[in-house]
């Protein structure tokens, strides 16, 4: 744990410290705070960006890919002359040269192979920025399971979604519960073979970390449990809120 800020973090974070939702101590919550994103693309690039350099102490970047010309219309972490590199361990890097001052770790590996529930008690936010449903399925299952905070979003086309599960707080309802069939390999729809609108996904991307330093500040979070829906091209946002599926298979035992 930090005493306080440096001369240098009250400087680099003075339009923070100005925020009455922020000051201080917020800004000390974020440079104590560690958050897991997985995901390094049209999501991931947007919210770690606004993360490292918002002062979050700690980010870790999960993600097995590798950089591609089809990438660089979005994922803007990324340089032309990065093609073919890792995404996981380029984003690390972009972050930890964007602030020095923060600690960041990249991951080359499937969500699924890193022991996710081994090290969630050391996480105090995780950021769900992939674009499959098997990943998305197996984070909600174990932010649930560990009860930790998860921020989901997803963009295709126009269309994007946002949702905010706050696992601390039970009961709550989870990802299984609102997209029960998204796990239909005839039903899935990607990016790359339906499109994506490169600054939807910083529209985004941006939300999820502009909750995520609110849920870090201890702010009271509008959005838990609500589906936010934003269709770019009518620029039309739409919330629904969201209730638990009593046969949900992950959250309510039998
Ligand atoms: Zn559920």
């Amino acid at each position: 744990m930090s005493v306080g800020l440096s001369e240098q973090e009250s400087l680099r974070y003075s339009r923070h410290l100005l925020l009455k939702q922020i000051g201080e101590a917020g800004q000390l919550a974020l440079k104590n705070a560690h958050v897991l994103i997985v995901g390094a693309g049209g999501l991931g690039a947007p919210a770690s960006l606004y993360l490292a350099a918002a002062g979050v102490g700690r980010l870790t970047i999960v993600d097995p890919d590798s950089i591609e010309v089809s990438n660089l219309q979005r994922q803007i972490l990324y340089k032309t002359n990065h093609q073919g590199r890792s995404k996981a361990l380029t984003a690390s890097a972009q972050l930890q040269a964007l602030n020095t001052q923060i600690k960041v770790v990249g991951i080359e590996q499937p969500i699924q192979q890193v022991g996710l529930p081994n090290w969630l008690a050391d996480v105090d936010l995780v950021l769900d920025c992939t674009d499959n449903a098997d990943s998305r399925y197996y984070i909600n299952q174990a932010c649930q399971q560990h009860k930790v905070a998860l921020i989901s979003a997803a963009a295709i086309r126009g269309e994007g979604q946002f949702v905010f599960f706050n696992f601390k707080q039970q009961p709550t309802p989870c990802y299984q519960c609102i997209f029960p069939d998204l796990a239909d390999p005839n039903s899935q729809l990607n990016c790359s073979n339906s499109g994506v609108l490169g600054p939807l996904l910083g529209v985004m991307g941006s939300l999820q970390a502009l909750e995520a330093i609110k849920y870090l500040t201890g702010q009271q979070a509008r959005f838990e449990s609500q589906l936010l829906t934003f269709d770019a091209w009518q620029m039309q946002f739409n919330s629904f809120k969201l209730g638990r599926d009593p046969d949900c298979a992950i959250c309510c035992h039998h």
